[in-house]
């Protein structure tokens, strides 16, 4: 790691083990729940296998959760700066989509026809986003798997390009490593079959000269990215890259899908808007309908033409696009609360400020400590990044990953009240995050970097 040489690793492995020993004792229910669980109901004892995968010895059990404050069954709260890893961007149990819930209570909550709000969500959507026509799906992963299938069937063409380190959930053909310069299956995948380098191409992100020569071939349906890479550390593009690719992917015919689930941290309309880039298929799932389950994509007038073109008239339903429960009334009335409650321009100015707050306090310790460290941010969304100068592309962010120190960040901020998102160190500011959380943040931050133990100089 780059900070690696600087600390004494044995030391740093007591204080770790300090830590987890605080975290255990004040949780003993929910210790004896992970103990008692290891062998009940849920397999690893929970219901989703990621819960097991945090930094801490055991998952805690959460009790209640309300705007950034979250409070555990043994009765610890946290200032959450996860937010659910962004389900809950916009604070838990939203008052606009509670109420939106309420109101679900003699509507049902699926039907399989739209409700009474599908052509107020239809017209929030293209106003916000831009494109003109949506579908909806259940999580960004199918958004993203739907999208897919409409650029290549808009297209013809069989192949995609995507960029080292990205993640965009379990679209299948995203799920690929670049080893040695070659597309491969990701390591982690379960149950692989099919050898992805035969329509996926992965490349590194800022690389102009790759996405030229690949573009060159004509056979790419389509570039799927987040705008800035969030799922690997946090990189940044660099100026004009989008610019390029944008020009590029038009000349060549090739379609380009921005999955803006966590850069969505940017503004309103995703950072496409912010800062110009359009997409011809666009992808937001997570918090669009604060917290419950639902996504939305949308495309471009040309891209929806070809698609239903490249149906047989006579088929119903099996596109391979769409689920029973995508688009339900339930769905329907907590987008459009989010989206004309929660996420407007008055919570982004709120959420904005408080992150360029924390990143100046964040970056004025790393400063103070010495610590060859950085910050990076897209709007509400804010990385430590364990190098001294901002990354490119996913080997520098890996080669800056410090899996130790992230351990000990995690479990020691937690210990005093604070909850990072797991596997990096991703902080979000939501509406609900105050100036005295995040004041409180730094001390605690302070605290934490001051033990942090040294080598000699
Ligand atoms: N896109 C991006 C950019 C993501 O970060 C994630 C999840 N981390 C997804 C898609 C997938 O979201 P979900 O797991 O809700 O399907």
């Amino acid at each position: 790691a780059a900070s690696g040489d600087i600390f004494v690793r044995a030391a740093l492995d007591d204080l770790l083990k300090a830590e987890n020993a605080l975290y255990r004792d004040r949780r003993p229910l929910a210790a004896a729940r992970a103990a008692r669980n290891a062998k009940g109901g849920f397999a690893g004892g929970v219901p989703l296998h990621w819960m097991r995968d945090w930094p801490q010895p055991f998952p805690m059990v959460i009790d209640a959760a309300q705007g950034n404050r979250l409070r555990d069954v043994d009765g610890n709260e946290a200032v959450d700066f996860c937010l659910g890893d962004t389900g809950a961007m916009f604070g838990h149990s939203p008052a606009p989509v509670m109420q939106a819930l309420r109101e679900r209570e003699s509507r049902g909550l699926t039907h399989m026809l739209p409700s009474a709000d599908a052509d107020r969500v239809g017209e929030l959507l293209q106003d916000r986003f831009g494109l003109p026509c949506w579908q909806m799906a259940v999580t960004a992963s199918d958004a993203n798997r739907f999208a897919l299938r409409a650029a290549r069937a808009a297209t013809g063409r069989r192949r995609i390009l995507v960029f080292d380190g990205c993640y965009h959930g379990t679209a299948e053909d995203t799920l690929v490593d670049l080893v040695d310069g070659k597309t491969m299956a990701r390591r982690s995948l379960v149950g692989q079959v099919q050898d992805p380098s035969l329509t996926t191409v992965m490349i590194p992100f800022n690389d102009i000269a790759a996405l030229d020569a690949e573009l060159a071939k004509g056979d790419i349906a389509c570039v799927i990215a987040e705008p800035v890479m969030t799922n690997c550390g946090m990189i940044l593009p660099q100026p004009g890259f989008w610019e390029h690719l944008r020009a590029a992917t038009r000349k060549a015919g090739t379609l380009l899908l921005l999955d803006e689930t966590h850069t969505i941290s940017t503004g309103p309309g995703g950072y496409g808007r912010t800062y110009g880039v359009e997409p011809d298929l666009f992808v937001l799932g997570k918090p669009v309908a604060g917290g419950v389950p639902a996504a939305v994509w949308g495309m471009t007038q040309e891209v929806n033409d070809r698609l239903f073109a490249s149906r047989p008239e006579d088929e119903h339903g099996h596109s391979g696009v769409g689920t029973t429960l995508a688009g339900s009334t339930l769905q329907l009335a907590c987008v459009r609360a989010t989206l004309e409650h929660l996420m407007t321009p008055e919570t982004y100015a709120a959420m904005l400020a408080g992150a360029e707050r924390l990143d100046a306090g964040i970056s004025g310790l790393i400063a103070r400590h010495g610590l060859p460290w950085h910050t990076a941010r897209v709007g509400a969304r804010l990385e430590i990044v364990f190098s001294p100068v901002p990354v490119t592309n996913a080997a520098e962010a890996r080669a800056a990953a410090d899996p130790q120190v992230e351990r000990f960040l995690h479990v020691a901020l937690l210990n005093r009240g604070f909850l990072l998102t797991p596997f990096h160190n991703m902080m979000l500011v939501s509406p609900d995050t105050s100036e005295a959380d995040i004041a409180a943040f730094l001390t605690a931050f302070d605290a934490v970097l001051a033990l942090l133990p040294r080598e000699e100089a």
